[in-house]
């Protein structure tokens, strides 16, 4: 009697493990015709990425635990084979904080002299469905840009001029509405960008806004160096890195709270004549500089000092910021056969925002372009 039940036991106990073992067998194989057939798209990530959905797919039927411990290795993996600030392909990490666009400062910087000419395009495509954490900085009144943004046109009073310091006048302003806001990120563009807030929120998400975080693309392959005027005539040289305004860039509130003694009140004009670069670079010397907290760079927000053929079509969705400009007499723009020919759409902003957002009343008919 005893006997026979300890061979029951037994012969359970073999076959749980025999079971198991086939299990096992079956998500290494599993795995292992993935990667073969799966040609990794971008770089080891793909391959990680089916990892964890197969794990997964096992897991739904038997072990829960198996499945969950994929999920955690193949995160950390992605975390650490992902270089610092690169785009995040396929799967995002998942959210530290769920964040929605009325959690982002929108700052445009422009100029009288361009409200017809960049700031319209820009209020009939990114701005128009993003009107609540959009904020224009200019420096004239403008009867009809009120009438379309009301209190979001703001009057800096700065100098029209391309000067220094006008421009920092009118980062001063930027930097103080922000705060007074109460929003939990700060991202400043100029009036040549075409912002995806939808990308912009997701990427964001990424970080609590508590933390220390400055995210945008330097435009030079090596950190600016410049001389700090100290008070008694002495000089000292500085070296940081910055993200170019051109770009965009965002600044986690925590941080911007921490620039106060630099960069509020009147504060950001001193700053910027300490060390005589323009707004963008001032930003970076107080984050990076004074503060120490590193750039983190992002390549999804991009100037018109880089060349924006390099956009390709099908990464189109995935950017922040893109721009137009022109570089040695040659327009810069994305090259993409979009709902509008370049003639009509010479920025190619409003082909882009028919991309992304086909259902908008003036778009033509989706086609496949
Ligand atoms: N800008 C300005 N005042 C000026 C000229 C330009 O505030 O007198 C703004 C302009 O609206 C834009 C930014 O500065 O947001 C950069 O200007 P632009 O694109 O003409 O020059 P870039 O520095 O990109 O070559
Ligand atoms: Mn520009």
């Amino acid at each position: 009697m005893l006997m026979s039940s300890y061979k029951k036991t037994a012969v359970s106990v073999a076959s749980a493990a025999c079971v198991c073992l086939l299990l096992l067998l079956l998500v290494a194989v599993q795995h292992h015709r993935a990667q073969v057939g799966d040609a990794p798209a971008a770089g080891g990530d793909a391959g990680a990425r089916s990892l964890l959905q197969d794990a997964a797919r096992g897991g739904e039927r038997t072990k829960k635990g198996f499945s969950a411990y994929f999920t955690k290795l193949t995160r950390g993996r992605r975390e650490v084979e992902r270089p610092a600030g690169s785009p995040a392909t396929g799967t995002d990490p998942p959210p530290a904080e769920d964040i929605s666009a009325e959690d982002i400062f929108i700052a445009v910087k422009t100029t009288k002299k361009f409200h017809q000419s960049r700031l319209s395009l820009l209020l009939d495509t990114w701005i128009s469905r993003n009107m609540q954490q959009t904020y224009i900085f200019t420096d004239g009144e403008d009867v009809e840009l009120k009438k379309k943004i009301g209190s979001h046109a703001i009057n800096t009073n700065c100098s029209a001029a391309h000067s220094r310091q006008a421009l920092s006048c009118k980062m001063a302003v930027e930097y103080d509405k922000f705060i007074e806001s109460g929003k939990k990120w700060f991202c400043h563009v100029d009036d040549d960008n075409y912002v995806n807030v939808r990308t912009l929120v997701k990427h964001l998400s990424q970080y609590p806004h508590t933390q220390d975080m400055y995210i945008g693309k330097p435009s030079l392959d090596r950190p600016i160096e410049a001389t700090e005027r100290l008070g008694d005539n002495k000089m000292k040289p500085v070296n940081f890195w910055f993200a170019t305004g051109g770009a965009g860039f965002c600044v986690s509130r925590g941080l911007a709270l921490k620039m106060s003694p630099w960069a509020s009140g009147g504060h950001f004009m001193n700053t910027a004549e300490k060390i005589r670069l323009p707004d963008d670079c001032t930003v970076g010397y107080i984050i990076e500089s004074v503060l120490g907290v590193p750039l983190t760079r992002s390549n999804l927000f991009h100037s018109h000092l880089e060349n924006l053929q390099q956009v390709s079509r099908s990464e189109i969705h995935k950017q922040i910021t893109l721009s137009y400009g022109m570089f040695e007499n040659k327009s810069n723009i994305i090259n993409f056969k979009g709902a509008f020919p370049v003639e009509e759409d010479p920025s190619r902003f409003r082909s882009v925002h028919c991309l992304l957002h086909p259902d908008t009343p003036w778009c033509p008919p989706q086609v496949a372009f």
